[in-house]
């Protein structure tokens, strides 16, 4: 009983962490975690992370360029990869709900998305406007 209980208390730190973070990989999960559950292997994490994604309860995502990262996110949506930074945002649109819900296109049955755009995020798009000001 008690070992039931520490696995889901374990299992509620990594779910945790992983909300807090940015589409985190999963060492980035488990760097985050360790920080206040020391006791916490990184193979434990690397499991259950896995287990989330078999369940539905987070995406995993294979972006181009990088680890396999995490989404607390499930319901459809595209993803932006900025090309500074290397940062992974959330794109709104909308049109992809529908679509992601189980469309028949060209006789083939959707059951899920994953819609990857590169471009520079607000932040880098931001410093490099600073940057072109000064070089004025
Ligand atoms: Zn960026
Ligand atoms: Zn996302």
């Amino acid at each position: 009983m008690a070992g039931t209980q520490r696995k889901t208390k374990q299992k509620q730190a990594i779910y945790d962490a992983l909300a807090a973070l940015d589409h985190p990989t999963a060492t980035q999960v488990y760097e985050r975690v360790h920080e206040e559950h020391p006791t916490v292997s990184r193979g434990t994490v690397f499991r259950v992370l896995g287990g989330f994604a078999e369940r539905g309860l987070v995406r995993k995502l294979s972006l181009a360029e990088s680890d396999a990262r995490f989404d607390v996110t499930t319901a459809p949506h595209a993803h932006g990869v900025c090309r500074v930074c290397g940062r992974v945002c959330d794109l709104p649109l909308p049109a992809l709900a529908p679509v992601a819900a189980g469309s028949i296109l060209g006789g083939f049955h959707v059951d899920g998305c994953e819609v990857q755009f590169t471009g520079i995020c607000q932040d880098c798009s931001k410093m490099n406007m600073r940057q072109s000001a000064q070089i004025k």
